[in-house]
């Protein structure tokens, strides 16, 4: 459902996670989303008027306060606040936007919300007005992301603000043999070849190597721990569900992946037209945009094992952001 939304829009339900379990409450609702849309995109209320002090107050005084919730309880969403991200899509199409940004969301709470709309038209913000400014400044919330994310959130737990981000980054490598007869796999697809790599799972070196990088920035320890290949389970396993299974993993701890870069050593065939169907299905599997993978591939010259196509190789840097 979030694979459109930008880095920010995220954030935005992240932060009103945040919120719904310092208010106590056990979903997270469009209110919260709105003290989350205040706190990531300052410059949309600045500009326009109202402020986060202003929104906090009036939720404050209208809803009784609940003992706080840790922020390892997974909340979820209220329905409203699912009609609100739902509508935010159908925001960024009729504007033309391929992404959904902070900015479609505030529309859609206009929409979806009656007690969101009369509170920001109290607070001299009407959809009207919102509309013109988002039309007028369609420069897109194009994600400035490592200085936005390090600046967004300066406060600390005992302020009340949510505490800072972290960017972390982790190294992955793998390498298989190949042999002639089996599956060549890179990337979650089958690349069209003679030989494949030799292994319990499928042998995906570029899929391995990325669970290595993702667990690697998470402080998770490694592919062996969580699929270990003395359990049959694995034996022959697709290793995009490795990847599915660490993307929950990450999931539930609020960390979300920023960017893989990743290079693959084989000399034979040429790897470049099939980047983007690798990309794509590593994307879905983790549930972020294609275009934070990047793919480069390079041969062995000739030289040792991965030179004489007796092997293939992967280097991964996964960097995340968490709190
Ligand atoms: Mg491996």
């Amino acid at each position: 459902m979030l694979e459109r939304f930008t880095e920010k829009a995220r954030r935005v339900i992240f932060f009103g996670r945040y919120e719904a379990s310092q208010y106590g409450s056990p979903c997270i609702e469009s209110f919260h989303l709105l003290l989350g849309l205040a706190r990531e995109d300052k410059s949309v209320f600045l500009k326009l008027g109202p402020n986060i002090e202003g929104l906090r107050e009036s939720y404050e005084s209208r809803y009784p306060a609940h003992p706080r919730i840790s922020t390892s309880v997974e909340v979820p969403l209220s329905m409203e606040s699912k009609r609100i991200l739902g509508r935010a899509a159908e925001e960024a199409d009729k504007l033309q936007s391929k992404h959904i940004g902070t900015e479609h969301i505030l529309l859609a709470m206009f929409a979806e919300s009656e007690e969101i709309r009369t509170e920001l038209e109290k607070l001299g913000l009407t959809r009207e007005r919102a509309e013109r400014e988002i039309v007028s400044k369609t420069t897109d919330a194009a994600q400035n992301f490592s200085a936005d994310m390090l600046e967004s959130s300066p406060g600390s737990a005992a302020s009340g603000m949510p505490p800072r981000f972290h960017v972390c980054a982790g190294i992955g490598y793998d390498l298989h043999r190949l042999e002639a007869g089996r599956k060549l796999m890179i990337g979650g697809i089958e690349v069209p070849f003679d030989k494949g790599p030799v292994g319990h799972s499928d042998g995906d070196v570029l899929v391995h190597a990325i669970c290595d990088a993702l667990l690697g920035a998470a402080g998770m320890g490694d592919i062996g721990t969580h699929f270990p290949d003395t359990d049959p389970k694995w034996k022959g396993a697709n290793s995009i569900l490795f990847l599915e299974h660490i993307r929950k993993l990450l999931a539930g701890r609020q960390t979300f992946i920023t960017h893989i870069d990743a290079v693959v050593i084989l000399e034979r065939p040429k790897l470049g037209p099939h980047f983007p169907a690798m990309q794509k299905a590593i994307a879905i599997a983790l549930s972020i945009e294609s275009n934070r993978i990047n793919l480069k591939a390079k041969t062995n010259e000739g030289v040792d094992a991965i030179g004489r196509g007796e092997a293939i190789a992967a280097h991964v840097v996964a960097t995340i952001s968490q709190e």
